[in-house]
C-alpha cells in the first residue's frame, strides 16, 4: 500500500504516515480493523450513504419516542438506531480523518454555555 501524498486526507495521513487503501482511506489496524474491513468491502462513497440513512433512522426514532414517551419499545428504538450511527461514526472517521479535536472543542464551548447559565 501506498500513503497518499495529496487530497482531503493528506495531512492527515502525513500526520499519521498510515497506509491508505484504493479509495485513500487509511488503514488502521487494531479496535477500528472492522470499521476498516467494512469500508474495504462496500467502499467510502457506499458507507457515507449508510451513514445519511442510519442518521434518517435515528432521527425517526427520536420523532417515535417523543410520540410515546412511555414505550419500552420506541426507547429500545433509539438505543438502536443510536447504535448504528455510532459505528457509521467511526467510519467516517476513518474516512475524514480522527475528529477528536473538533469533539473536544464543542465539548468546551459546551461547558461554557452550561457555566454561563449558572
Ligand atoms: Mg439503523
Amino acid at each position: 500500500m501506498e500513503t497518499r501524498a495529496e487530497g482531503e486526507n493528506s495531512l492527515y495521513q502525513a500526520a499519521l504516515d498510515v497506509p491508505v487503501d484504493a479509495f485513500g482511506i487509511p488503514v488502521i489496524e487494531g479496535e477500528n480493523s472492522l470499521y476498516q474491513a467494512a469500508l474495504d468491502r462496500w467502499g467510502a462513497y457506499a458507507q457515507l450513504d449508510q451513514a445519511i440513512e442510519e442518521c434518517s433512522e435515528l432521527i425517526k426514532a427520536i420523532c417515535k419516542y417523543k410520540r410515546d414517551p412511555h414505550s419500552e419499545n420506541a426507547m429500545a428504538g433509539i438505543r438502536e438506531e443510536a447504535a448504528d450511527v455510532f459505528i457509521m461514526l467511526e467510519q467516517l472517521a476513518l474516512i475524514t480523518g480522527p475528529f477528536d479535536e473538533e469533539k473536544s472543542k464543542k465539548l468546551e464551548k459546551l461547558r461554557g454555555l452550561l457555566q454561563e447559565g449558572q
